[in-house]
């Protein structure tokens, strides 16, 4: 399948204003036109911060490996446009769940441009949240599929691809003021780690916002780290082939643990 991609693509929810309501198309519901001014700045914000992320240089190594990615391609890709940049956050800044990843992967996100989308390991997590219904659909190929997320929203301890899928320190350390950037603005009431990078990566931030005083907990799937006015951190084994092959994570792991958030948000 090919493609082209454009941020804007990336960025735009098509919105019909109907009198005093506005039906959001992306998320399929009614927002009051005082809800909707505050949706509008989330978004805008939102839009702004995710395009300053795409345009980040600040881990040469990085850049370098994706766009040699991008260039080189899979066989089973060769007519893809790649977007071989950062991966932008996605899904919806309102919502208060905010998962939080590891990084692109070479020939899934930094070849579609958006989160998980485009892998074997996207394919879980998008089954799973359309199954928790934070998802408008289970489908996730590429930017312009139609998929929307309700509720939730993910970004990435590392946003670009990096090779063997291991980020150096430093790398990890040059992406966290996105990630700051990225909870500042989503305000999230729970943390999904997907994996111990984004564990260890979580608690860091809770450190530094003085929300955890503790030393680093023991990350596992479904352990569960109260932080102060009533945040909470859920660790989940990463959705990677590595652990749904061996069958480390099953999907009914993966809706107990999207089960446990929704309980937790009260929704
Ligand atoms: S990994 Fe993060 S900090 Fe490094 S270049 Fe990519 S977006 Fe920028």
């Amino acid at each position: 399948m090919a493609t082209t991609h454009h941020m804007t693509g990336l960025l735009v929810q098509t919105k019909l204003r109907v009198n005093r309501v506005t039906l959001d198309c992306a998320t399929g519901t009614t927002v009051a036109i005082g809800a909707q001014r505050r949706h509008d700045a989330s978004m805008t914000k939102w839009d702004q911060l995710n395009r300053q992320i795409v345009t980040c240089e600040k881990c040469p190594r990085l850049r370098k490996h994706c766009q040699r990615i991008a260039e080189e391609k899979r066989r089973a890709y060769l007519d893809w446009d790649y977007w071989g940049r950062p991966v932008p956050n996605f899904g919806d800044p309102r919502g208060k769940l905010l998962i939080v990843g590891l990084a692109p992967g070479a020939h899934g996100a930094n070849r579609t441009g958006r989160m998980f989308t485009g892998d074997r390991s996207g394919d879980w997590l998008y089954r799973a949240l359309d199954r928790a219904g934070f998802a408008s659909q289970a489908e996730s190929v590429s930017v312009d599929d139609g998929l929307a997320l309700s509720g939730c929203s993910i970004t990435a301890v590392c946003h670009c691809a990096p090779p063997d899928n291991k980020p150096t320190g430093d790398e990890v350390e040059h992406c966290r003021d996105w990630f700051q950037q990225t909870v500042d603005l989503v305000k999230p009431r729970v943390f999904l780690a997907l994996g111990q990078l984004a564990w260890r990566a979580v608690i860091e931030l809770a450190r530094s916002r003085e929300w955890y005083a503790g030393r680093l907990p023991k990350f596992g799937h479904g352990a569960t780290v109260e932080l102060i006015d009533q945040r909470s951190l859920v660790g989940c084994y990463h959705p990677s082939q590595q652990n749904t092959f061996t069958g480390r994570l099953t999907e009914k792991m993966l809706d107990d643990v999207l089960a446990n958030t929704r309980d937790m948000l009260g929704e």
